[in-house]
């Protein structure tokens, strides 16, 4: 057996989702190694999109600045049919034009910055859980690794081999359509967006740099059993039936096909194993949610799984995130499974198409659906009679004793916060459980009189008038030191 590595947790998969987690965990205070099979970033072109939420959290880990300026488009879409993101109710409204390589870079530099330690070229082969840990095999440039640490967490993709591995269940559905797309330079072909024709639909976009990405679908095609990308002749023979036009001389430079699949981990943990990211949900990345979806529950995650590495977790927090993302996956697999249908379905689905686009003509219709594909609809809670109580947090801008400062600022530590308002709380409220949650006083343009806010900027307690956030503070904070 080769070197032994001790952590108190590992990431297995440096990805994004993976990565964004492991800034999560350093923020808590917690020892994160992460595994990661490629000797280097990929600079493959994959998502294309980050949502009005992720942009939040962004800011709420003061990651803009280094992202730097990042092209905005208030059209987006839903199932192929126009949607206005520019009412959402965010600083951030809108599509944000950020390639993946370039969120990893940033994610992986912020990570490591932390000081997270990456081992890329690393392959987990093998895993088993013991009552106190998780044991790892990985084989490394140098050979076999053996990494033992108290939590491991999959964040290898759809393929995942950790679900294989500790033996998730994946239940869902395979692929009955699927989109071809091609990055093809050398070819002139109008620019299109999601362009019904009578055979099919077809989707192009000539980038700056010349080359243009093409995606295409025949209605009534199922979708090919593949073992790999297909080959840029059946692209151009299906843009030709589809469109009447010859891209077949063009240089293709990347090929893939993805089609409808779904399926959703029944578990997000199973005893020291957890799940994140596309290893917890396989979906087709419409509407470009799939990234999205994985980094918010990396975020969801983070501060939980620190909290109890750090001792103060109350019974039950880690579960929370089970109970909490899974019905998110659920969700957001539901309302992509909807735009499968209205984007790949052919004639049968016009009238379909067509009394949504009516509806997309109200203002609230289209506020609810952004808010949805957005990510900023996102409530863990329950109790409907408290608007905000488990929604994020808005951006307040507010004046404190030690100057300006805002609920996005409040929240880059990675800490809990107690907002009072109105000085209404009294004094020393969360003194015990001061080393996790930092109490602010301040004034904000808001008829709220107090609220707690969980380190992922969710609202854990809203004051209605008692005053009296304790039970919310052991619940999500735990026991106060003594
Ligand atoms: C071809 C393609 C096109 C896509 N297009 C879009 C899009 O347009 N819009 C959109 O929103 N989403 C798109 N997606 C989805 C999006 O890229 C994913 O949702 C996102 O990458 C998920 O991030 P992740 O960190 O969960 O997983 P991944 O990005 O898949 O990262 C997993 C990491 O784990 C590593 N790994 C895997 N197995 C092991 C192992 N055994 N040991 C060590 N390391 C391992 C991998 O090398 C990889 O780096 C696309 C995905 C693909 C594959």
């Amino acid at each position: 057996m080769g070197a032994t590595v001790e952590a108190q947790v590992v990431v297995v998969g440096a990805g994004p989702v993976g990565l964004m987690l492991a800034g999560e965990l350093r923020l808590g205070g917690v020892d994160v190694v992460l595994l990661e099979r490629l000797p280097a970033p990929t600079t493959e072109s994959r998502a294309s999109t980050l949502h009005a939420r992720t942009m939040e959290i962004f800011d709420q880990r003061g990651l803009l600045d280094a992202l730097g300026p990042v092209p905005n488009d208030m059209r987006g879409h839903f199932g192929g049919i126009g949607l206005d993101f520019g009412g959402l109710d965010s600083r951030y409204p809108g599509l944000w034009k950020v390639p993946q390589a370039r969120t990893e870079r940033l994610l992986g530099d912020w990570a490591t910055g932390l000081g997270a330690v990456v081992l890329r070229g690393h392959e987990l082969v093998g895993l088993r859980q013991t009552e106190s840990g998780v044991e790892v095999d990985a084989v490394g440039p140098e050979g076999a690794v053996r990494i033992r640490a108290a939590y491991l967490v999959g964040c290898d993709g759809e393929g995942s081999t950790v679900r294989r591995l500790a033996g998730f269940p994946f239940p869902g559905a395979d692929a009955t359509r699927e989109l071809l797309r091609a990055d093809v330079a050398g070819i002139d072909v109008p620019d299109r967006r999601f362009e019904r024709h009578e055979r099919g639909l077809a989707i192009a976009h000539r980038r700056p740099d010349g080359v243009t990405r093409v995606m295409v679908h025949e209605f009534g095609a199922d979708a090919a059993p593949r073992t790999g990308d297909p080959e840029f002749a059946e692209v151009a023979a299906t843009w030709a039936r589809v469109t009447g036009e010859d891209i077949g001389a063009g240089e293709p430079i990347w090929l893939n096909a993805f089609g409808n699949a779904r399926r959703l981990a029944e578990r997000y943990r199973l005893g020291r194993v957890l799940l994140a990211g596309d290893a917890a949900h396989a979906q087709m990345p419409v509407g470009g949610q799939a990234l999205n979806l994985g980094l918010q529950d990396a975020v969801n995650l983070g501060w939980k799984l620190a909290a109890r590495m750090r001792g103060w977790a109350p019974p039950g927090l880690l579960d929370t995130y089970h109970d909490e993302r899974h019905a998110v996956g659920s969700r957001v697999l539901g309302n992509i499974e909807a735009q499968a249908t209205l984007l790949l379905g052919g004639p049968e689905v016009e009238p379909l198409r067509g009394v949504m686009a009516e509806l997309f003509g109200h203002d609230e219709v289209v506020g609810r659906l952004a808010g949805m594909v957005s990510g900023l609809d996102v409530r863990y809670a329950d109790d409907g009679a408290v608007p905000l109580l488990g929604s994020r947090v808005p951006h307040w801008e507010l004046t404190t004793e030690d100057g300006p400062s805002s609920t996005t600022e409040l929240l880059r530590t990675g800490h809990g916060v107690l907002l009072d308002l109105t000085a209404g709380l009294p004094p020393g409220t969360a003194a015990a459980w001061a080393d996790r949650v930092r109490t602010v006083s301040a004034e904000g343009d808001t008829d709220v009189r107090a609220v707690l806010l969980r380190p992922d900027g969710h609202v854990a307690w809203v004051d209605d008038g008692t005053a009296d956030p304790h039970a919310a503070l052991q619940r999500w904070f735990g026991a106060p030191n003594p």
